[in-house]
């Protein structure tokens, strides 16, 4: 993995870099995760925020997670991509990998929050697979 790495939203607004390698590499299934991203589980790289910087304006939404900190996830304000956010510790950026620019260094270690894991997350082995539009 190369340093810094870049990633921004789908639009090109709001960008983003982060200039140390991450602390940690997950699949979260939590219900907050599949809300955000409409899907089975959302793949988070955890970064140091004093290492995180991005450019662009983005607005804020913020609740209350099941250990009662503050949570806070960033959207871009033109296209509504979820890109980054700050889980329980102020200290680390949540940051979303599919919106990396590079994404192929990424290697979730574990996953999280498997009592809301989605049934048809289990199916994946076993169906057709699709490499692209056909
Ligand atoms: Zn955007
Ligand atoms: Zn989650």
């Amino acid at each position: 993995m190369k340093l810094p790495q870049k990633g921004g939203c789908r639009c090109g607004v709001v960008r983003y870099e982060f200039t140390s390698a991450p602390h940690e590499m997950l699949n979260c299934h939590c219900t907050d995760c599949q809300k955000f991203t409409g899907s089975q589980f959302a793949t988070l790289v955890i970064v140091a925020a004093a290492d995180f910087s991005h450019s662009g304006d983005v607005t804020s939404y913020h609740w209350h997670g099941s250990s009662g900190a503050e949570l806070e996830q960033n959207f871009c304000k033109v296209c509504g991509t979820a890109a980054f956010g700050f889980g329980p510790d102020r200290d680390y950026r949540v940051i979303r990998a599919g919106t990396l620019d590079d994404a192929g260094w990424v290697s979730p270690n574990f996953e999280h929050w498997l009592k809301s894991k989605k049934n048809w997350s289990q199916q994946l082995d076993s169906t057709d697979k699709y490499l692209g539009p056909h």
